[in-house]
């Protein structure tokens, strides 16, 4: 799987800037929710001194979207900020176990490049919303019928409210129609 790097050898001191737009298989990104698209874009403002890299970023992934309201497929885009910040060790970085997860952060002087793969992975793992809806004012679908309500009422759309109220309302249905048939 290749990796997202960024190359450190003709990085001038001081801020420069750099996009790198990348194949989204390398981030290895699996939700139900979402189908991830290529190119991953990352653009990046990176502060060089002799003590540490700093980078800053935007991260943006195209993506088809399952609204969970109304279920509806839907073209959008995932963004991510990066920030994260490399010392510069004229060795290898520590490893000593209690500071494993600061290696990660430390960079030698002479490494060619950064590989910041994982650190971007985890920038939109975070970013993704627990609930993807379409629009923040979907109406979804009615319980009962199935209609979608954002295009056009149901006549049992009255009953719309709260979910649990709506499931309830869906098993006293279902039940009273189960009765009208017996009859
Ligand atoms: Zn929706
Ligand atoms: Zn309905």
């Amino acid at each position: 799987m290749s990796r997202i790097l960024l190359e450190l050898r003709d990085l001038p001191n001081g801020t420069s800037t750099r996009s790198l737009s990348e194949d989204v298989e390398s981030l290895d990104l699996h939700r139900d929710e979402y189908v991830f698209f290529s190119p991953v874009q990352v653009d990046l403002e990176i502060n060089k001194s002799e003590q540490d890299i700093a980078i800053t970023g935007v991260v943006t992934v195209p993506v088809q979207a399952e609204c969970a309201r109304c279920l509806r497929l839907f073209a959008d885009e995932v963004k991510a900020g990066l920030e994260v910040r490399y010392f510069r060790t004229p060795g290898d970085p520590p490893t000593d176990p209690d500071s494993a997860g600061d290696a990660l952060y430390h960079v030698r002087y002479d490494e060619p490049r950064l590989d910041l793969t994982g650190e971007i992975r985890q920038a939109l793992l975070v970013s993704l919303p627990i609930r993807v809806l379409c629009d923040s004012g979907c109406r979804g679908l009615c319980p009962t019928c199935g209609a979608d309500l954002n295009e056009s009422d149901c006549s049992c759309s009255r009953k719309q409210g709260h979910p649990a109220w709506s499931a309830l309302e869906k098993l006293k249905d279902g039940h009273e129609s189960g009765q009208a048939v017996e009859e």
